[in-house]
């Protein structure tokens, strides 16, 4: 039997009481975490989101409450009045903060009942995540979820408030519009007025953004969910949310403090950590060949040597096949590392292989010398190999000869892979860094063509601009990318505002003038009325709470997420629709339940 609130009001929460409350009369409201009979006392940890308080029934205290308390079971609501006590010295819980207390309780309305639950309430339970998204408001009410929600919380907090004291105005764009050109595939809405025509989900709101600027807005922001149907390998949603900016008649070197500054106040509200400024800037070919990634985890060392010259000329025949195709020998000591087994070893090498790398040289550093397979070929470059990997006896040294940037995109996996299985990664810590002077296009091999390697709107660094006739392969662009612990937390560029550097762009992606027109028509015009100088960044908030909350999966921050197939298990979306609806939208399934769905 349950009860109506009534007039009752909760008086305090379940986390908030202290043995200076005692004496006091209170009232709680939450659910029953856990129910303990205990011959004749009846003991309720309540719950809400804020903590737990001991309620204890006692016949003494009421006969009526405590013989409705033998009907509570897990989850069920209640309300609870009764007197603030301290606990019999003895049975204080410090581990929390209402420990020292207990509700004698003297009333109590069950509000609600609950059935069997298909997992406890408690954070260090183990359940499917199947199950877990399923029954995602019950996975919600786990203490250390429900504080991811506070960090994000904070987080949108101190990014409003920050842009707003800096004269950023937050404009909201539209979601129901055509592509835009992050390059990935566009979720497709039908029209029904417009029977076969298809609005796009934005996968950000680039063009917007930009069309703002040319609006006169000057500063924009927006906290925005942003679509792209890719197959979701790794750890991404089909829809996640960006924090979106956009600025007017700043370079580089102005925007990029500002920004920074908004994220040293995230982590400021959220941790009360003050992060150090400016933060370091590495170009891209420099991470490259130091870090072998565009995203070093600046956390630790372990930076990739290179090598070339040391193994020039030398009896290695495999390496001197590869420097004398252009290529480059790295290296990669990894320290303590070197008690590894053959097994283990030959594991290395497998791995090498399947990241894209023609092999890999592992050697031993050992007291009594260098074990390795191709050791003889090292001993007598012996001396100068360990002073440049600065390697010591016990260390694992790693070589790969390929060609760039195989071999440091190789070398960069193992070093964070091998840095993570040998502890040598500071947790707690922010390591923050720019990427910039990222090339403007990447060649794609199996197309044969030039790629925006960020987007097509993208400006060049105005020294490059002449490389576009003839050598774009070497042109450098105006964009930049934040790494924060080793992930790309946001990434943004200066734009093109000028119509002619555009149109060059474009013919250089093989972008005709008629498909310019055809997908960006509008912006092609606005950027023939004023358009003044912007750039602008876009974090991807999902990804920078997670690192914040000390999660590995954005799904731990993003309050109902899909799946790696893209449904929500609770909702079963996607899902059929009428015929009806179908036929109202001017569509025919030709080839439904192809994928099978989980
Ligand atoms: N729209 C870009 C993106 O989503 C970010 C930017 O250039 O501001 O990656």
């Amino acid at each position: 039997m349950t009860e109506e609130l009534g007039d009752w009001k909760r008086t305090h929460t379940c986390g908030e009481l202290r043995s200076a409350d005692t004496g006091r009369t209170v009232t709680l409201m939450g659910w029953a975490h856990r129910r303990r009979d205990h011959g004749g006392l009846i003991f309720v940890d309540l719950r809400d989101r804020t903590g737990l308080t001991q309620c204890v029934f006692n016949p003494a205290t009421s006969a009526g409450a405590h013989e409705r308390a033998q009907s509570i079971r897990g989850e069920f609501v209640l309300a609870v009045r009764g007197v603030v006590a301290r606990r019999p010295s003895g049975t204080e819980n410090p581990k929390l903060g209402t420990g020292d207390v207990e509700v004698q309780a003297s009333e109590l309305k069950v509000l609600n009942e609950a059935r069997p639950l298909p997992f406890p309430i408690e954070d260090d339970v183990t359940v499917e995540e199947l199950v877990r998204l399923q029954y995602r408001y019950l996975d919600l009410r786990r203490p250390s979820l429900y504080r991811n929600f506070v960090i994000r919380d904070r987080t949108c907090q101190a990014v409003r408030a920050y842009l707003h004291e800096h004269g950023f105005l937050e404009v909201e764009t539209p979601f129901l519009t055509r592509s835009t050109p992050e390059g990935a595939r566009d979720f497709l809405v039908p029209s029904r007025l417009s029977p076969g025509s298809f609005y796009a989900l934005p996968q950000s709101p680039q063009l917007f953004k930009q069309l703002l600027m040319v609006a006169g807005f000057e500063r924009y922001f927006q906290i925005v969910r942003c679509f792209r149907d890719e197959d979701l390998r790794k750890d991404r949603q089909p829809e996640f949310t960006q924090i979106d900016i956009e600025t007017s008649f700043l370079n580089r070197d102005d925007l990029l403090p500002l920004i920074e500054d908004m994220v040293r106040a995230v982590i400021d509200r959220v941790h009360g950590v003050e992060v150090p400024r400016p933060f370091p800037r590495l170009a891209y070919a420099e991470a490259l060949a130091r870090f072998g990634t565009d995203k070093p985890d600046l956390r630790f060392g372990l930076e990739l040597v290179d090598l070339t010259e040391l193994f020039r000329g030398g009896e290695f025949q495999a390496f001197q096949q590869v420097i004398a195709a252009g290529g480059v020998v790295k290296g990669l000591a990894v320290p303590g590392a070197g008690g590894l087994s053959r097994k283990e070893a030959d594991d290395l090498v497998t791995a090498a292989k399947s990241y894209g790398a023609q092999g890999l040289v592992w050697v031993k550093i050992t007291p009594e010398g260098l074990q390795s397979p191709v050791a003889r070929f090292l001993e007598p470059i012996r001396g100068a190999l360990l002073e440049r990997l600065r390697a010591a006896p016990g260390d694992l040294v790693l070589i790969v000869g390929d060609a760039m940037p195989t071999a440091a995109t190789v070398l960069g996996r193992f070093r964070v892979e091998l840095a993570q299985r040998h502890r040598l990664i500071p947790t707690g810590g922010y390591a923050l860094l720019w990427v910039v002077d990222f090339p403007m296009f990447e060649w794609s091999v199996e197309e044969r063509r030039w790629q925006a390697m960020h987007h097509p709107f993208t400006a060049p660094r105005d020294e490059d601009v002449h490389l576009l006739d003839g050598r774009p392969g070497e042109a450098l662009a105006k964009a930049y990318d934040l790494v924060l612990n080793g992930q790309e937390v946001g990434g943004g560029s200066i734009r093109i505002h000028q119509q002619v550097i555009q149109q060059k762009v474009f013919e250089l992606l093989g972008i005709t003038k008629e498909e310019a027109r055809a997908k960006f028509g509008f912006l092609l015009d606005a950027l023939e009325f004023g358009a003044p100088p912007m750039g602008g960044i876009a974090f991807g908030l999902d990804r920078l709470v997670a690192i914040l909350a000390g999660e590995d999966s954005i799904r731990e921050v993003v309050a109902f997420p899909k799946t790696q197939k893209g449904s929500d298990p609770m909702t079963e979306a996607p899902a059929p629709v009428s015929p009806g609806q179908l036929r109202e939208l001017g569509i025919a399934v030709v080839d439904s339940g192809r994928e099978p769905r989980s």
